[in-house]
């Protein structure tokens, strides 16, 4: 079947929910991914941060075929041992509290919603709210996406969740203001990735952290996106002053298994209790092997502190291209700002027929998020490809 017949029965028979590039993947080996006609394309999105070990890291395929062979599921109604290694494991290295496993990223919001109301019941709060930033991204189930301001204002799937709080970007003093006794939760992500990859400032992380703080709410990080290594830290947060009580990760800490996870500090560990929450898929030996052999790899000081390197080699080259504005980010995960009147869209389709996969998150934004384990010779590819592109475009605008 090629790409057309694939292309007409995608136009048939699935909801018309994504927009997709011309092309049918059908083979992924490190940082490389291939199409039906044996093309090679260098993946610099890596199905947005989630194969962070590269395609089909052989440490991963191990883990998830063993398992798959000797056991693929039982359900949260008895013990499986991965769960529960796993779980040890992210607790230890993050907040010191107690895990909840779920299958996806919203999920995880989901969860963390969840100790967020429980938790601020505790303490006598019958209306909690949760405080978000304007161009945040949690997800897009009805709890999730009340916590994704712009999204939420699709009033076509209304009503939306109440208990859901939004003020501007970075803006610490809005923040303050919108906090009382009624707040259960702040809730942000430390890097928006989503909206382009903008970091939120140390200022307004202080600001959440005192404010929470002040009233007894929690204050949840989601690091979805920016956790498992992708900024050069296994966790984004502790390159930031803040320790959050709460934190949701996802996408890469399956490597490519679906599997998320709300873990929380000694504050919120108990706040959820025997009929609150649960899953059936949720914690199966899959994917929390897959996660166990992902942690193996991306917890290493050597691989995090080579992320970092990169994304100054990253950032570096593209900061010298003509076309582009200015970078955004940390580590692997790397906004790319381009110069007014570039099409940006245009580029990224430009960029995929090069044999370069990115992302275009916003209008004027690339968004680059390389497997952790690319090669200094990849970046540096990577770099001439999008300077290649920019100038064809450049030439286009003049
Ligand atoms: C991707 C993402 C989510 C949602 O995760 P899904 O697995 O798509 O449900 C939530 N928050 C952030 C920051 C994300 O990047």
């Amino acid at each position: 079947m090629g790409l057309a017949e694939t292309q007409a029965l995608e136009d048939r028979y699935l909801m018309r929910t994504y927009k997709r590039g011309p092309v049918d993947f059908v083979r992924g080996e490190g940082v490389y991914l291939y199409d039906a006609e044996g093309r090679q394309y260098l993946d610099f999105l890596a199905g947005i941060s989630v194969c962070s070990l590269g395609h089909c890291h052989p440490a991963v395929v191990a883990a998830v075929t063993e398992q798959t062979r000797r056991l693929t599921h039982v359900s949260n109604l008895f013990y499986t041992e991965p769960m529960t290694r796993l779980a040890r494991r992210l607790s230890e290295s993050s907040l010191g509290g107690r895990v909840f496993f779920c299958n996806s990223g919203t999920e995880a919001t989901e969860a963390a919603i969840k100790v967020a109301r429980k938790h601020a019941y505790g303490r006598g709060v019958r209306a909690p709210e949760i405080v978000s930033f304007e161009s945040e991204f949690h997800g897009r189930s009805y709890g999730a996406l009340a916590a994704t301001p712009k999204l939420a204002r699709n009033e076509a799937l209304g009503p939306m969740l109440p208990g859901f709080r939004a003020v501007p970007d970075n803006d610490a003093e809005a923040l303050r203001a919108a906090v009382g006794p009624n707040t259960a939760a702040v809730l942000i992500e430390p890097i928006q990735g989503e909206s382009g990859v903008w970091p939120t400032s140390d200022e307004a992380l202080l600001a959440a952290r005192e404010a929470c703080d002040a009233v007894g709410a929690l204050l949840i990080l989601d690091e979805i996106q920016t956790g498992i290594g992708r900024t050069g830290s296994l966790w984004a947060y502790e390159q930031t002053p803040v320790r959050p009580d709460v934190i949701t990760s996802a996408k890469a800490l399956g490597g490519g298994m679906p599997i998320g996870a709300c873990i929380t500090g000694p504050a919120a560990a108990d706040a959820l209790e025997p009929g609150d929450h649960g899953s059936t898929f949720a914690a199966g030996p899959i994917g929390t092997s897959a996660a166990l052999a992902v942690l193996d790899a991306v917890d290493d000081p050597a691989l995090l502190r080579s992320v970092r390197e990169l994304g100054t080699r990253l950032r570096s080259g593209l900061e010298a291209l003509p076309g582009v504005a200015g970078t955004r980010g940390r580590g692997l995960m790397v906004g790319v700002a381009l110069e007014e009147g570039i099409d940006a869209a245009a580029v990224g389709a430009d960029l995929l027929r090069r044999g370069l996969v990115v992302n275009v998150p916003a209008a004027g934004t690339l968004r680059l998020l390389p497997p952790l384990v690319v090669e200094p010779e990849q970046i540096d590819r990577a770099v001439a490809l999008i300077g290649e592109s920019l100038v064809e475009a450049r030439l286009g605008t003049s």
